[in-house]
């Protein structure tokens, strides 16, 4: 009995979005509301391939515990997932493969690039390994390290929150970012 009064006393609710207020009544505008929705319910698809995927099964193990974030639903398929991880070396062979998993997956989408090896290439300057994802495909934030810590993870993914919880409802639509999808050659 003691333990369940514990755990209702420590459920946390997500703030509201800032609007106005009353008797009965509260109002925001819908971006506002949309993007809080967004923000603490991201599916995040693991593109993981090496070392630095482990660090990432850490981050959603129970001492991390990544559902806290509402992000503990992985999407393996690119179709219903709207964070892109990469974690780990990329291949220049598996670069194309990279592209097409972000090509399969539905606007909005967000790119969390994890690890010197996602983010550069890291220690392998090598003539096999893509030097950086963002040579194929748009990244929203790096995570540098080798490997990054959960906790550098987990700052990562609250980053991604708040460009989530605070981007209009009408950028995707935007010239800008259209012109920066075409820069890497993506309809
Ligand atoms: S950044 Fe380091 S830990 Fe991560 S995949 Fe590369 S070599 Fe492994």
């Amino acid at each position: 009995m003691q333990a369940t009064q514990t755990q209702n006393t420590d459920i946390k609710l997500v703030e509201k979005p800032e609007g106005y207020e009353g008797a009965g009544f509260f109002a925001t505008s819908l971006d506002k509301v949309v993007g809080m929705a967004r923000k603490n319910s991201i599916w995040p698809l693991p593109f993981a391939t090496s070392c630095c995927g482990i660090e990432f099964m850490a981050t959603m193990g129970a001492h991390y515990d990544l559902a806290r974030f509402g992000s503990e639903r992985l999407s393996f398929s690119p179709r219903q997932a709207d964070l892109l991880m990469v974690m780990g070396t990329i291949a220049k062979k598996m670069g194309p493969v990279l592209r097409q998993v972000y090509e399969q997956m539905a606007e909005p989408r967000w790119v969390l690039s994890v690890g010197a090896c996602a983010c550069s290439g890291g220690i392998f300057d090598t003539y096999s390994v893509l030097q950086g994802i963002d040579r194929i495909i748009p990244v929203d934030v790096y995570v540098p390290g080798c490997p990054p810590r959960p906790e550098q993870i987990i700052d990562g993914i609250m980053k991604i929150q708040h460009l989530v919880e605070t981007e209009s409802l009408r950028r995707r639509d935007s010239p800008e970012y259209k012109a920066m999808l075409n820069k890497y050659g993506i309809e």
